[in-house]
């Protein structure tokens, strides 16, 4: 009776799905129909007749502690029963300003004043328009955004102006403002990224606003690392002629490369950081824009044309931000410690990987393990629903950057269950490569 109430369920669920959901990043002609997810815990997401489904990529990359968390899932009900929502211009909220405060505490020395939006795309229009105004508010008129080759800041158009052109920018391309591009970081040691920016530093200097960065990953791009060293000679160099430097630490903040923030492995203070995805633990949206106090003071003036005209309805909403002040919690020595195991499972477990001709730039940073299949090539390779779908049969959820293979789990995931996600990728090396 219950598994005919269920197949009944799901069966409408699909339905119901199929004729009023469009999904993202979804070709719906193509694409399996979606797995209704009934409830999930920890590390573990469960559908209607409970058959369990092992997240491997923290549900793209927000779920820090572990699925239904019950301190996280606590603080939540008290701020709902307590205050909801309240406008952010001209209201504060005891949430939004204890978190700032808490954030400022973690936060590398210098990034002082916090600016709230809704997620990453969000935090990263915010950080761009912030850096476009400060020049204007100083008056310079400097206009020129430098990115990376290879680079992912989100799917509005300004974070897509800064994300690298090709398959996801491409429908909109003569929409997207002019950016100056660095090569890849991840190439030739840097070198040719600090060269670059040298002589875009001679050429075009005066015209400079910011260089924006993904430190230590470039996520979206292929999950590609890069070192220390050339972010520090970014910013060394960034800091010299006094360019702002945007780090993008949507993907890599709150512990995800071993350290809270992948500035910390490079000892770099950056002039404005964006936040999202682990701000809340991965309960709720919340987007944050960390600047040092010289931008925030350039937009203090009797002039209100100088004010940041800038805000989402949802502004730190209250019950997000007390989500994140949850999340912050326990991001404790505890948490160090199954990040650094995590670590050592990757690094043992990969290396075994590491062995099977098909794997090919095995790489690990902190809770983030990758690889490429030898031979395949970009996002859409079909090689990456592949495997995606032969993962979700066997109850783990993966899901490749088409040839890039990834697992970030959620802080809490067991070492056997880490080492299962490693067995159904050997299982379908062996099958399919
Ligand atoms: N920046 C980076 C580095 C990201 O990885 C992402 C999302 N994958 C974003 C920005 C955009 O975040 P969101 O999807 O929350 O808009």
């Amino acid at each position: 009776m219950a598994t005919e109430v269920t197949t009944t369920l799901r069966e409408s669920l699909a339905a119901i799905d199929a004729a009023r959901v469009w999904h993202p990043y979804t070709q719906h002609k193509t694409a399996p129909p979606p797995v209704p997810i009934a409830r999930a815990v920890g590390a573990c997401l469960y559908d209607h007749s409970g058959r369990k489904i092992l997240d491997a990529i923290s549900s793209w990359w927000v779920t820090l502690h572990g699925h239904a968390h019950p301190m996280i899932a606590s603080a939540i009900t008290e701020q709902a029963r307590c205050l909801e929502q309240v406008i952010f211009a001209g209201f504060t909220h005891e949430p939004a300003v204890r978190l700032a405060d808490e954030l400022v505490e973690v936060m590398p020395r210098g990034l002082t004043r916090v600016f709230f939006s809704d997620d990453g795309s969000t935090s990263v229009e915010a950080a761009l328009k912030m850096a476009l105004q400060y020049w204007r508010n100083n008056g310079e008129e400097r206009r020129l955004i430098v990115a990376l080759e290879n680079a992912y800041h989100g799917d509005t158009f300004g974070a897509m102006s800064t994300s690298a052109r090709g398959l996801f920018t491409e429908p909109f391309a003569s929409h997207l403002f002019e950016v100056a591009r660095l090569p890849d970081p991840t190439l030739a040691d840097g070198k040719d990224t600090i060269a670059a920016l040298k002589q875009l530093l001679d050429e075009r200097g005066g015209e400079m606003a910011a260089l924006i960065v993904e430190p230590l990953l470039l996520g979206a791009g292929g999950m590609r690392i890069w070192s220390s060293e050339t972010l520090r000679a970014l910013r060394k160099l960034t800091e010299e002629r006094g360019i702002l430097l945007i780090a993008d630490e949507v993907l890599t903040g709150f512990g995800r490369t071993g350290p809270l923030f992948a500035c910390e492995c490079a000892g770099i203070v950056p002039d404005i950081m964006c936040l999202s995805k682990g701000l809340t633990g991965g309960f709720l949206p919340l987007g944050a824009t960390v600047v040092r106090e010289p931008i925030f003071e350039a937009f203090i003036s009797d002039d209100r044309r100088r004010t940041l005209f800038h805000g989402h309805s949802y502004t730190a909403n209250p019950i997000a931000c007390a989500a994140a002040r949850a999340s912050l919690k326990l991001l404790d020595a505890e948490s160090a410690g199954k990040r650094a195991a995590i670590e050592l499972t990757h690094r043992a477990r990969l290396g075994e990987l590491s062995g099977h001709p098909a794997v090919a730039n095995p790489r690990i940073l902190g809770t983030m393990a990758a690889f490429d299949l030898a031979s395949r090539e970009g996002y859409l390779d079909p090689v990456g629903t592949e495997l995606a779908a032969f993962a979700l049969n066997e109850g783990v959820l993966l899901r490749p950057l088409g040839n890039v293979v990834y697992i970030l789990p959620p802080y809490c995931i067991s070492e056997e269950d880490l080492g299962n996600v490693y067995s159904v990728i050997s299982l379908f090396l062996t099958a399919r490569c």
